[in-house]
């Protein structure tokens, strides 16, 4: 391995910082309230304490009769068939300040308010009928529970309701459940996106003979909007310096995060590094032992963070799982570590290099009823975006790493879940 080249889990590490020190070194501006309807997919980066009991009284678990005696009675009840008589009704939503009295019941539905004095619910499926008689019935088993739900059973006021985390459905509803109308949740980074090379065109542009289209710039702006941040694209840049220095200018004063793709390599119109060192980024690494994505360039002005990513479109896909999504849950204040599976392999995997970590688009094969197997997908370099559309995974090998055989374990970073 060539000693210039920074391993890739240091280079998270460098990323990770700075997206902490970023945040941290922000103050109030940092974080801005959203209604609960708007809060999907935010990032919360502070725990949010339950402000009442759950649930907020003492409610039946099933429907049927609230009985103003102790839980032993359901057994003698059934044992002597005797004949309760059926006192009134309490709904779901409704508050009662009645009580069942000692040989009459109250019929309760499944959430409704317990009315005060009852032992227990015997629930409706294990009563009869008695005949002739619509406001009576006996107890045909007895209960073993009460089927009583107590205030603050699932959750007492001040306990912490929701850690921090990027809000999910089931968050929303959590929060919804303690009446949360607006949450706290970290500012949106805005990330300013630069496609840099002479042989781009825009989708819906023409094609010269020598052209492509930018793939990376949409592309990276779909997995910065996905990760929870801003994007703002500032289109194809020539390579050229003069150029280059323009729209970086503007991209660093009006973003929090400038990514650019292309122009990071060896080549003769690679200006990007020397750019960014001559408008004041300090750089923090170039070169990273990492397959794809070995010229990335990372650098920081004050807490504005600067990724120059090699242009190569599946290059640029996989820096951005590896480490620019990370940098950006970071700078939210909610770190996210990527579900890593250990699967085996459907198929031998082999490369030449070793001397950097790899990592390889996988598909998954769900075996019936046996064990999810991850297939390689047969891939011919960095420019082969198409692989992506059936990949569902990153396998990782590790430096020195050269064959796994079929059916050995590879750890595999899932793309979708
Ligand atoms: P570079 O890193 O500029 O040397 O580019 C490496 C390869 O990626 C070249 O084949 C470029 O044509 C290609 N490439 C660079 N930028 C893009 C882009 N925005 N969209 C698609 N391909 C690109
Ligand atoms: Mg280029």
């Amino acid at each position: 391995m060539s000693d210039e080249l920074l391993h890739p889990d240091e280079a998270l590490e460098l990323v990770l910082r700075a997206g902490r020190d970023a945040f941290v070194s922000g103050d109030a501006t940092d974080f801005e309230k959203v209604p609960l309807a708007a809060a999907l997919g935010r990032h919360m980066p502070r725990p949010i304490a339950a402000t009442m009991d759950q649930p907020p009284f003492d409610k039946s678990a099933m429907d049927g009769f609230a009985v103003g005696l102790p839980l032993a009675e359901s057994n003698i009840a059934a044992a002597e068939r005797r004949v309760w008589e059926v006192a009134g009704t309490v709904a779901a939503g409704t508050a009662i300040d009645r009580s069942p009295g000692p040989g009459s019941l109250l019929r309760v539905m499944t959430g409704a308010p317990l009315p005060p004095g009852t032992g227990f619910v015997q629930r409706v499926e294990y009563t009869a009928p008695v005949e002739g008689r619509e406001d009576a019935l006996t107890f045909d088993r007895p209960e073993t529970s009460d089927n009583i739900i107590r205030r603050g059973e699932n959750l007492r006021a001040g306990a912490t309701l929701l850690g921090p985390r990027r809000l999910g459905p089931a968050d929303i509803g959590i929060l919804a459940s303690s009446g949360v109308a607006l949450v706290e949740v970290a500012r949106r980074p805005l990330v300013g996106v630069l496609s840099t090379g002479d042989e781009l065109v825009p989708a819906g542009g023409i094609l010269g003979p020598a052209s492509i289209y930018d793939s990376n710039g949409p592309q990276l702006a779909a997995q910065i909007r996905d990760a929870g941040a801003g994007a703002q694209l500032y289109g194809i840049v020539r390579d050229e310096e003069t150029a280059l220095r323009t729209a970086l200018e503007r991209a660093l004063s009006e973003c929090d995060v400038v990514v650019l793709s292309g122009g990071v390599s060896m080549g003769d119109f690679d200006y990007v590094p020397a750019t960014l060192e001559a408008l004041g980024v300090r750089r923090v690494f170039h070169k990273i032992a990492m397959r794809p994505g070995k010229p990335t360039w990372f650098g920081l002005r004050g807490s504005t963070a600067v990724f120059g990513l090699p242009g190569n479109p599946l290059s640029t896909f996989v820096n951005f799982q590896v480490l620019l999504g990370p940098h950006l849950g970071a700078r939210m204040g909610v770190e996210s570590r990527p579900l890593v599976l250990s699967l085996p392999l459907g198929a031998e995997l082999s490369r030449k290099g070793v001397d950097r970590v790899e990592f390889l688009p996988v598909r998954l094969e769900r075996g019936g009823g046996g064990p999810t197997v991850a297939i390689p997908l047969e891939y011919r370099g960095s420019s082969m975006l198409s692989v992506l559309a059936e990949a569902e995974g990153l396998a990782r090998l590790e430096i020195g790493v050269g064959l796994v055989p079929k059916g050995d374990k590879v750890d595999v970073r899932l793309l979708r879940t």
